[in-house]
């Protein structure tokens, strides 16, 4: 096995005899070098300038254009690297371990604005974002909502109407990672024809018609990744910017930006949780108690640490690179063309919730056990693990929060896929049957009179009805 360098030195962390490298093809292992040597020639120490100052990681989105990687997964005939899944997963993780968890946050969502574009590619928009990808052109998905939390779905402050054979696009965005710094935003809203929450369009829209306030940003992790509320107020687009046709919104969502932002974000946190490890391998392997003899690494306790969080970071990593896996087989490695309606990924997306409960847990409890084993030392600022501590708690809160994902996958389990109603259309029989015994013949009454003036309501407002 070669030998993982830091510079002209041997690496201080893990070596690659702790990476499963075998996921990985020659030229994979290639990119991952090069992403390691821009990570120590400058992207990490960018890093803690980014989290100093709350800046915008640009200069290390600009080291990531001019090595090709804002095109990583765009087929090479459109200038990108051609890659997959894979490599997407591997770069996203060694981005966040090596380098910089903003920097990598940044590129994730561009990663999940090119996916968008790329499930419907028109010559257009090929043109104008996807070909330009090497020049240093940085997109971002804007999709959670200020009314609906991290339910990202449910775009209820936002609207698309056609007009000028284009459309007008109202969208409030309450998070938006490079809010305010992107050259383009990939945004949900609800449709022209609006038929309820599930019917949602998808847009593309440029830098000069979003509106924030980046100064407003601050945080207590991913401080450079700035992202904070936008809006867009009445633009007025061509119908060129819209990304696959008008109700494609929700497929879309399942199929392109979901799971892109899963794989690459719970990448983002396996990252981050070995890149603790490395740290606390440098660490304690190096300080030393001279009443005992001993270094901190020589304790059965660290010890213990280590192994622990080696075991299930890497149970966390090999579950992402699965899934992965099972996204290139279903795309034929990232290349296959689907027509609108017709599933790949989107079949996988149960198990890509699962591989973000399980690495944004893991994040969280091994940036703790590392700054136990490392003690008062790694709670100051200069041995960078705090700064890891505080960017890994954002996995746990990033939505699909995992609170949400749990509830998902326990409740698709046991009651099925239908039950997750994830816009408030099915009627839970049961709980309102359950409620309404609780009441007594005369508010059983009041509430009847009120469903049938309801009722009543709906019906005259019904197309058709005199
Ligand atoms: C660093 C960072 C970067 C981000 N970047 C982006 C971005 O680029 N684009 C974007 O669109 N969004 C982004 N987000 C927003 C993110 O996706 C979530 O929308 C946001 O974190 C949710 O915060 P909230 O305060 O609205 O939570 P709330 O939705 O108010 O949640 C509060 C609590 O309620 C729980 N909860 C909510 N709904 C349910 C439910 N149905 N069942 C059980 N519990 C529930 C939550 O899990 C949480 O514990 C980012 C967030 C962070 C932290």
């Amino acid at each position: 096995m070669y030998e993982k360098m830091w510079g002209a030195e041997p690496f201080w962390g893990l070596g690659y005899d702790w990476d499963p490298d075998w996921v990985l093809t020659d030229r994979q292992k290639g990119l991952r070098e090069t992403l390691i040597t821009l990570c120590e020639q400058e992207m990490r120490a960018n890093a803690k300038r980014s989290d100093d100052e709350l800046l915008f990681p640009r200069r290390n989105l600009e080291l990531l254009g001019e090595h090709g990687f804002l095109a990583l997964c765009v087929p090479e005939e459109w200038g990108g690297l051609g890659e997959n899944h894979v490599a997407y997963a591997m770069a996203a993780e060694t981005i966040a371990r090596y380098g910089c968890a903003s920097t990598a946050m940044c590129w994730i969502m561009h990663m999940g604005a090119v996916a968008a574009l790329m499930l419907r590619p028109t010559p257009e928009l090929v043109d104008k974002y996807v070909r330009r990808l090497g020049s240093g052109l940085i997109g971002t998905i804007s999709y959670s909502d200020p009314e609906t939390g991290s339910h990202f779905w449910y775009p209820v402050s936002s609207r698309a109407e056609r007009r000028n054979g284009g459309y007008r696009i109202n969208k409030k965005a309450s998070w938006t990672t490079s809010g305010g710094f992107a050259d383009f935003y990939v945004l949900q809203t609800t449709s022209p024809d609006f038929t309820g929450y599930d019917d949602l369009s998808v847009f593309v829209v440029d830098k000069e018609h979003c509106e924030a306030e980046p100064s407003l940003w601050d945080a207590l992790g991913m401080r450079g990744n700035q992202s904070g509320a936008v809006s867009f107020t009445d633009v007025e687009v061509p119908g060129t910017q819209r990304v696959g046709p008008e109700g494609d919104g929700a497929f879309s969502n399942d199929e392109a930006v979901d799971p892109s932002f899963l794989i690459g974000s719970s990448a983002c946190w396996n990252g981050l949780a070995i890149g603790a490890v490395d740290i606390a391998k440098r660490h304690t392997t190096r300080k030393r108690h001279v009443d005992v003899g001993m270094r901190v690494a020589d304790y059965p306790t660290i010890q213990d640490y280590v192994g622990q969080a080696v075991m299930e970071t890497n149970a966390s990593r090999m579950f992402v690179y699965s899934v992965a896996q099972a996204l290139d087989e279903a795309t034929e490695n990232n290349t296959k063309k689907l027509e609108p309606g017709e599933r790949a990924r989107s079949r996988f997306l149960h198990w890509a919730w699962q591989i973000k409960f399980v690495a944004a847990q893991n994040a969280g409890n091994v940036v703790d056990a590392m700054l136990h084993a490392c003690g008062g030392s790694g709670y100051k600022r200069d041995m960078e693990l705090e700064r890891y501590l505080r960017d890994a708690k954002a996995g746990w809160v990033m939505g699909p929060t995992n609170e949400v994902l749990r509830q998902f996958v326990g409740k698709a389990v046991l009651l099925g896929f239908e039950s997750l109603d994830y816009w408030n259309q099915s009627y839970n029989r049961r709980v309102v049957e359950n409620e309404v015994n609780k009441l007594d013949a005369a508010a059983k009454r009041e509430l009847a009179e009120r469903l049938l003036a309801e009722a009543a309501k709906a019906e005259a407002e019904e197309p058709g009805s005199s």
